[in-house]
């Protein structure tokens, strides 16, 4: 890790470089994600050092656990890969170890995956999510063409949460400060907010329950399957792990 700047109460940029990060292999999808690497604190063993290290010992069975988080931006000239944290209290692996990094420790990354990126032509552009989105959608208003137009909701609890967010002026961003517990909050606004019905390309992805709400709008409005990217990024009360193996039961599926 080479840096770290604290871009809102609850957000920490972090900056990755060197030789893993020389390895990294752009996809050009603007929501491409890594997971990251740690060693499971129960298991009482030492995180290895280095790329070499932690290849031999991922292969011998290293007690290992995986984050998944959005490369908000990489620099290919400099080989640094940036990446935004959440930091959510001190429940959890990645967040508490970001909220306290600093420059010089070794973190492992695999990766990246990831599957949407803003199609130039479509007509508008929903994008909405939580913090956890923000990296996500901040690279997906980056990689839009001036003439864009759509409308941008954004999650918050606070608005000391609120951070600069360019886009181009055809697409309005919108934040919204709402109580944790309100799953029901971001689905509204998309309801209520102005929506176009020609040509639309939606991009939404948060907590998991919260983006249930929202595909059951999606699916009210009619919106083309195909013409949405939407996941749950993580759920209430979960481990990443157990939320990650939800995902092959009903309450892990966003469409139900
Ligand atoms: C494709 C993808 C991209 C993602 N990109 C990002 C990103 O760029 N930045 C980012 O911060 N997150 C991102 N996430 C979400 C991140 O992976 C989860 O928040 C993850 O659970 C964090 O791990 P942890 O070790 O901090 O907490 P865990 O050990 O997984 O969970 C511990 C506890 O913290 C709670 N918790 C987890 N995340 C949050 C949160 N955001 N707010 C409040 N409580 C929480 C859990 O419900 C659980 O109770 C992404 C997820 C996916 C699937």
């Amino acid at each position: 890790m080479v840096s770290r700047v604290q871009l809102s109460p609850g957000l920490v940029r972090l900056t990755l470089g060197g030789e893993g990060a020389r390895q990294f292999q752009d996809n050009g999808l603007t929501d491409k994600y890594v997971k990251l690497l740690f060693t499971d604190p129960s298991s009482g063993q030492e995180a290895p050092r280095g790329v070499e290290h932690w290849r031999a010992a991922l292969s011998a069975g290293h007690p290992v656990v995986r984050r998944t988080y959005t490369v908000r931006a990489y620099d290919a000239a400099r080989a640094e890969l940036t990446i935004d944290f959440v930091v959510h209290g001190d429940a959890g692996i990645a967040a508490p170890w970001a909220a306290h990094a600093s420059p010089g420790e070794v973190v492992a990354a695999v990766g990246p995956g990831g599957g949407y990126a803003p199609r130039p032509d479509a007509v508008w552009h929903l994008l909405a999510g939580d913090l956890t989105a923000l990296p996500a959608i901040a690279a997906a208003l980056e990689a839009l063409p001036g003439e864009a137009r759509g409308l941008v909701h954004l999650e918050i609890h606070d608005l000391a949460e609120k951070i600069a967010l360019p886009a181009p002026p055809g697409v309005e961003v919108r934040w919204l400060v709402a109580d944790p517990q309100d799953v029901g909050a971001l689905a509204g606004a998309v309801d209520s907010g102005p929506w176009e019905s020609r040509d639309i390309q939606v991009f939404a992805h948060g907590e998991r329950e919260s983006i249930k709400a929202v595909r059951r709008v999606l699916r009210q409005r009619e919106v083309p399957r195909d013409a949405i990217s939407i996941s749950g990024y993580w759920a209430r009360g979960r481990t990443e792990d157990a939320f990650q193996a939800e995902k092959r039961e009903p309450i892990g599926k966003i469409d139900d």
